[in-house]
């Protein structure tokens, strides 16, 4: 897959030559190109922002630089779709990260300042899409966060796939807790299931400690789901070792 972003700051994207965006690039799954809108300014002082029509405070990304950035970017990325990170985009989910995954190529487009010039919006972006619902100075951390989401969903990425098959969201579920040796610490022990070697057994507890905890902490997860009769049973089961808890 290939990824291209627009940005005032392509070298806050060195984040990216780490851990498993560093492993999608090394094995070829990956290629990231940069395109920086200074490079398409036309006066001496390469000016990417201007002030606000209307009056106010901060500053708005000009047009025109970006235009030939995003123009340049799609030269080298003719399939891509152009998607602008903002606040104001649809929420960032698993299932918005999978379909961004499946595509062969896509830019993205850093806003800094107010943002960019809305006629730029109308007339060159695809979709807008945000981390949540906060503002943060500029769109490099969001568009890392969504390179580093698709990286690890990305073919032969992961040494070992079902791991991200299992993680939250994937299933629909939160995922089960995790433990590692060694199997006691300061008193709190691992529970015994997981020492058993009945990979039955342990499969068993992983799924009801999935349904459970999505339970507990994200029912709106359930909510949207018909839960099989097995799941069930294991759900009201995990319910029933936690007394407190109103069933579903
Ligand atoms: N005035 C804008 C608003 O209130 O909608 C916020 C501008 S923000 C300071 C600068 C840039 O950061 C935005 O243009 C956008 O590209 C990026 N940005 C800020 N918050 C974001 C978020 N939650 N998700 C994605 N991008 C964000």
């Amino acid at each position: 897959m290939e990824i291209g972003t627009i940005t005032l700051f392509p070298e806050m994207f060195a984040a990216l030559d780490y851990g498993i965006p560093r492993i999608a690039q090394a094995k070829n799954c990956l290629q990231l190109h940069y395109w920086n809108p200074r490079d398409y300014a036309d006066d001496k002082h390469r000016t990417v922002d201007d002030t606000p029509y209307g009056g106010g405070p901060g500053m708005v990304m000009l047009a025109k630089p970006l235009q030939q950035a995003i123009a340049a970017g799609r030269k080298k990325l003719p399939k891509a779709k152009v998607i602008y990170l903002s606040p104001q985009g649809k929420r960032l989910t698993h299932k918005g990260i999978e379909q961004l995954r499946d595509a062969e190529q896509l830019i993205l487009l850093c806003g800094r300042y107010e943002g960019v010039d809305e006629r730029l919006i109308t007339s060159e972006v695809d979709a807008e899409y945000s981390l949540g619902d906060f503002v943060l100075s500029g769109a490099e951390l969001p568009a890392m966060v969504l390179i580093d989401a698709i990286a690890r969903l990305l073919p032969n990425v992961l040494g070992d796939a079902q791991s991200a098959a299992d993680d939250s969201f994937a299933t629909g579920l939160l995922d089960w807790p995790h433990y590692t040796k060694p199997a006691s610490i300061a008193g709190q022990n691992v529970p015994s299931v997981l020492l058993s070697g009945n990979h039955a057994n342990i499969k068993r507890w992983r799924r009801q400690q999935a349904l459970g905890r999505t339970y507990l902490r994200r029912p709106d997860l359930l909510a949207n789901q018909a839960l099989s009769k097995a799941d069930q049973a294991l759900l009201d089961e995990f319910l029933q070792q936690h007394v407190d808890v109103p069933k579903r």
